[in-house]
């Protein structure tokens, strides 16, 4: 099956008690036994839900992964994925990430007896320095956030392998539709479901794929263990959305890509980044990995001010004031007053994450009224 017909038929079935196209939500927290220990594969809804196996089985088809779990949250599969640490392993992670994963990493775990090491994944060769014998998993992002560096999958994969050293990538800003990390060599793939892939803005959920059994395992009894686990509610409406993944994404990129050359010509902006355009440093990379550039711009202004930004902000009125991403609605974030605010200023402008830094999830609108906007809100 190809990727957009794996969207809307893998791992589903009709159900066999009704006929029902579309998955049934089993809103049930347990389930009957014939006889002790003899059931139908569901015993409890924490271990399993029919709704959540249905999901897992498309996610893991999607990403050509043989496993799949999902979590309550982005957050709680990456919880789960450093819970197969024990205490002294070193995490190597880039040094532009998302910031919720940096402050679980930093404000959760580092008193567990976990160190973590942040460092500039765009380039290979540097995160091989950076190995030592306790480093224990590599963290990567692509395109980060909010600055859309790239970094290179299967180079950072070669080196886990080389090292014995698992990696994982967090795949939210691309999706599976752009990238699928686990045929470029990485061991386990992460989402957060709230964004591209669930897409619609009405659910947060996580997900963790892979094709290593033994992981996979690990990761089920913690998962079980400990039980960050979805509702069934919110798998279905994630199921629901990933049936227009493709044709959601396929707009992002048209959409994005038009964003991203409308910025560049305008007077008033000074950087777009956006790995689409082949001024972007990684921009080889990006085609290499990547089957299209997706829809997530950061652009500054040559009046780099505080006071730029917000009077930007005041005028844009179809892209909404709103943190997260992915959404078929267009949003726009300031991400020194938002997302990345407790990053201290120095620090941020060491990576180019300006004071008047704005970035746009560029949504499936009509591209003529969302170029529209941003011209009437630069005005000036
Ligand atoms: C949103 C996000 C997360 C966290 O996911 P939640 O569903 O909000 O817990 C992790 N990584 C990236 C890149 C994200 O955008």
């Amino acid at each position: 099956m190809r990727f957009n017909t794996k969207t809307i038929h893998a791992g589903l079935a009709p159900d066999p008690s009704t006929g029902a196209i579309m998955t049934p939500i089993f809103q049930t927290s347990t389930y009957v036994q014939n006889a002790p220990g003899d059931h139908k594969g569901y015993e409890y809804g924490r271990t399993q839900n029919p709704t959540r196996d249905a999901l897992q089985k498309n996610l893991a088809a999607l990403e050509n992964g043989k496993y799949a779990l999902c979590y309550s949250t982005g957050l709680g599969a990456i919880d789960a994925v450093i819970k197969t640490l024990n205490p002294g392993d070193e995490v190597l992670s880039t040094n532009d990430l998302y910031g919720g994963t940096y402050r679980l990493f930093v404000k959760v775990f580092e008193k567990y007896g976990i160190k973590f090491s942040f460092i500039n994944m765009s380039n290979a060769s540097e995160v091989e320095q950076h190995i030592t014998s306790k480093t224990k998993l590599l963290w990567v992002e692509t395109p980060t956030n909010p600055m859309m560096n790239i970094i290179d999958i299967a180079a950072i994969s070669e080196i886990g392998k080389k090292h014995h050293v698992l990696v994982c990538v967090d795949n939210t800003f691309a999706s599976p539709y752009l990238q699928n990390p686990l045929d470029l060599g990485a061991d386990l793939v992460m989402h957060s479901l709230t964004k591209y892939i669930s897409g619609h803005s009405d659910v947060v959920m996580g997900a963790l794929i892979t094709s290593n059994e033994k992981l996979h395992e690990e990761l089920k009894f913690i998962q079980n263990a400990t039980g960050a686990t979805p509702g069934p509610q919110d798998c279905f409406l994630v199921l629901r959305g990933i049936k227009t993944l493709h044709v959601r994404m396929q707009r992002h990129c048209e959409n994005g890509a038009a964003v991203a050359h409308f910025l560049t010509a305008h007077p008033a902006i000074d950087k777009v980044y956006w790995c689409g355009l082949t001024s972007h440093p990684n921009h080889e990379i990006a085609k290499k990995q990547m089957r299209d550039f997706g829809g997530m711009i950061s652009f500054t202004f040559k009046n780099d001010t505080m006071e730029t930004a917000l009077a930007f902000l005041k005028k844009i009125e179809l892209f909404a004031l709103a943190e997260s991403l992915g959404g078929v609605e267009s949003l726009v974030g300031h991400p020194a007053s938002m997302t990345h605010a407790s990053i201290p200023r120095e620090e941020r402008l060491k990576n180019g994450l300006t004071d008047a830094l704005i970035r746009l999830s560029v949504g499936i609108e009509d591209i003529e009224d969302l170029l529209e906007d941003l011209q009437q809100a630069l005005k000036n």
